[in-house]
């Protein structure tokens, strides 16, 4: 078919910023031809028309071939790929400077499918100690089901890495920063010593290091930089921004792409080619607006919170008082090479222990009742500013024994900024600490 004229301009995307790119993506994707669109459209089909035998058998040779599918796709079903999805694939892949990126229904899949790729039964897993809920849930009530070993360690502490890599080690999974206790992990150390060990092994037996960078978002952390194999996103959070949408998505390097994509066409996991849309003309085109905007209202929060007489410390990459301050400037840098410290903060209320689980919920509660700009929910990352308390809500799949061991202490709050007018959220939570 004759390209329209428009395909004939010679654009180097490369040559703009970041920022334009994420407003107008690939315009002349092969995924689909949309020249003359000012907006992507919403492709919605489960099944594609073939118009012989042969070209769908041939769809069926190149699917899941990542050289294959650089030409125009031969799309067969919505399951195995899809043209919406495919261009937010595109996008996602060039934004967080990967080769290759597949999507999924939700953060939860994409990280079940990454690590179902990679690791299979008498192998194991090691895991910084603190995750997102589920996948804590995932690695210690599922894995064991399948003879796949989970080892937790502190990964805040890189040199005790060495010491905990078993010979059937394949995987080492960690967030930075940590949901929701904002430690960070060196991305960099934790790859170099991975490297190290992997000169001592075969092809088969390497370790591959992946990152959940949901917290960070790619425009303030791209981990493969630094030197990760894979990145992992919840698109539900900021990626999506608007919190109307679930989604995933793993950034894998090519030779990971076809098994990713077999696994998708397997297990089921697909994004909806509806939820690709949203992320690919709402989602990314403002992450880049939105990001600056909520980062300079948490460093303005979190100040504020820092200087009140309530509350015991507050963590936020973004603070000169943060613990590993200079590891955040070094690894959490915005595509214009500035400090990006993010829009999510931890903070602890200044009360006895024994009474700690109480004034969070009185606090909360008060915010939940009183407060306008403040919203008592779990997720994070969207445009409204979220509060929740972790150790009784998000992470309670933690073992309660040793919580407070991996940062997650009793009068913990987790706040996501958002872009309502900073000095109302100041308000609100003032006359929330009030109350305790
Ligand atoms: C929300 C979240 C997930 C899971 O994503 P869903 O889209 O809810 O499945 C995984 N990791 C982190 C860090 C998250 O915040």
């Amino acid at each position: 078919m004759e390209k329209s004229p428009a395909r004939k301009r010679r654009v180097k995307k490369g040559d703009y910023r970041m920022r334009t790119h994420l407003i107008h993506g690939n315009y002349d994707s092969d995924r689909w031809d949309y020249d003359h669109h000012v907006i992507p459209p919403i492709s919605s089909t489960t099944a594609f028309r073939l118009n012989s035998a042969q070209r769908g058998a041939q769809g069926f040779i190149e699917f899941g071939h990542e050289e294959l599918m650089r030409k125009v796709p031969i799309y067969i079903y919505d399951r195995l790929d899809e043209p919406t999805r495919g261009m937010l694939e595109e996008n996602l892949a060039y934004v967080e400077e990967g080769e290759t990126c597949v999507t999924f229904a939700t953060g939860m899949a994409a990280i079940s499918a990454a690590l179902g790729v990679l690791v299979t039964s008498g192998q194991s897993i090691l895991a910084h100690q603190t995750l997102y809920g589920c996948t804590y849930s995932l690695l210690s009530n599922w894995y064991p089901r399948y003879n796949i070993g989970v080892d937790f360690c502190d990964l805040t502490r890189v040199e005790s890495l060495q010491n905990l890599i078993r010979p059937e080690t394949r995987l080492i999974y960690f967030e930075t920063p940590v949901n929701p206790t904002m430690q960070l992990i060196d991305i960099g150390r934790v790859a170099r010593m991975v490297a190290d060990i992997n000169t001592e092994r075969k092809e088969a037996d390497r370790i591959v290091t992946v990152v959940d960078n949901t917290f960070a978002t790619p425009y303030c952390q791209r981990p493969i930089r630094y030197g990760a194999d894979i990145v992992i996103h919840s698109l539900t959070k900021d990626i999506g921004g608007f919190g109307t949408d679930m989604g995933g998505a793993v950034i894998a390097p090519r030779k990971f792409f076809n098994h990713l994509v077999l696994y998708r066409k397997d297990f089921g996991g697909v994004l909806a080619s509806r939820n690709a849309w949203a992320f690919l003309v709402y989602g990314l085109p403002t992450l880049a607006t939105r990001m600056v905007n909520q980062q300079k209202t948490a460093l303005k929060v979190a100040e504020f919170l820092e200087s009140h007489p309530k509350v015991e410390r507050v963590l936020y990459p973004g603070l000169e008082s943060f613990p590993q301050r200079d590891l955040a400037r070094r690894q959490m840098i915005s595509y214009e090479g500035k400090f990006a410290p993010g829009s999510i903060l931890y903070f602890v209320l200044k009360v006895a222990k024994t009474n700690a689980e109480h004034a969070v919920e009185r606090f909360v509660n008060y915010i939940a009742e009183n407060a306008y700009s403040i919203t008592l929910a779990v997720s994070l990352g969207q445009i409204k500013t979220l509060i929740e308390s972790p150790n009784s809500m998000t992470h309670s799949a933690l073992p309660e024994s040793d919580r407070e061991a991996r940062g997650l202490e009793p009068g913990g709050v987790r706040l996501s900024i958002g872009l309502e007018d900073w000095h109302d959220i100041i308000e609100d939570l003032s006359a929330g600490l009030n109350q305790i």
